[in-house]
């Protein structure tokens, strides 16, 4: 059986392997066809590409898009995008700017609090690309606010905790257009993250599936047996095609390795039998 994992994050964004890095660890990890979905940008497909093509592996250019829906953060997965579509390449580069507006207004909470230059510290492990919180979780941990990035995520950065922003990213509109009008298909990523009572999911499948929506992840990284069937059940319920993957970031913060994932149930229709149907 052909063994899929369809979203994970290179150094182009928060994860800690270059693309070709990341490539090679897939393949030694036994993935016959990946995505690479980084947050917000595309600057790692080509290299990616390149480096799977040499291995003889899958490869499908993808996406993690930031989106703001009802208030809340959430984020769309697009899969076989073309980066050089217009439209999409714009978003990304307003989503770029905000990044860095929020990076600042971050640092500005942080400094509030008594934590100094967390913008420059931050900046040494973004190193260029793309600014997120996993850059200010590294620069916490080096700087020994805390003992680890998990802890980051409970103490620091998140809602009621010193340098919580509130993000303003995409609407979920837009994501999908730039998405599917690039000619790719757009996934609904980690549900079970946003901790979404059913109605509110449901909610946000209604809306995503008003605006061309294709599918959500079944499986991801962070999600139980019981989580992966109420999703695989859901998914059916509104037939939904289902997707996978590993979330992957960095060999030291994974706590599922790739490679690893359950398979999806039997009864769910693969994401992949879209692009598998079009060729
Ligand atoms: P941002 O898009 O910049 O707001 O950052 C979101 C990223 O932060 C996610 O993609 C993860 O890489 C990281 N992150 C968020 N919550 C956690 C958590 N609880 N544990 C580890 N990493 C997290
Ligand atoms: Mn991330
Ligand atoms: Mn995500
Ligand atoms: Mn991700």
């Amino acid at each position: 059986m052909s063994v899929y994992d369809l979203h994970c994050h290179s150094t182009a964004s928060d994860g800690s392997l270059a693309p070709e890095q990341l490539v090679e660890h897939f393949y030694q990890m036994g993935i016959a066809t990946m995505a690479l979905t980084d947050h917000d940008g595309v600057d790692g497909l080509a290299t990616a590409r390149n480096a799977a093509s040499q291995l003889g592996m899958g490869f499908i250019d993808g996406i993690e898009l930031s989106v703001s829906w009802q208030g809340r953060t959430i984020h769309i997965v697009g899969l076989c995008i073309d980066p050089e579509y217009p439209q999409l390449q714009q978003g990304i580069q307003w989503l770029k700017k905000y990044r860095c507006e929020r990076a600042a207004a971050i640092a500005k909470e942080l400094q509030a609090y008594g934590i100094a230059d967390s913008l420059s510290g931050a900046r040494k492990f973004s190193k260029g690309s793309m600014l997120g919180r996993m850059h200010f979780a590294q620069f916490l941990v080096a700087a020994g606010y805390c003992k680890d990035i998990r802890t980051v995520f409970k103490k620091f950065l998140v809602k009621n905790k010193p340098g919580h922003v509130k993000g303003q990213w995409a609407t979920l509109q837009q994501a999908v257009s730039w998405i599917k009008g690039s000619g790719g298909f757009a996934v609904i990523a980690h549900p079970c993250r946003y901790r979404f009572k059913t109605k509110m999911l449901k909610r946000l499948i209604e809306d995503f599936m008003a605006l061309g929506g294709d599918a959500i992840e079944v499986v991801s990284g962070s999600m139980s047996e019981v989580e992966i069937l109420q999703i695989a059940n859901i998914a059916q319920e509104y037939k939904l095609y289902a997707s996978t993957g590993s979330d992957f970031h960095s060999v030291q913060y994974s706590w599922i390795k790739p490679g690893q994932l359950p398979p999806l149930p039997e009864f769910c229709t693969p994401i992949w039998h879209l692009w598998e149907q079009k060729r």
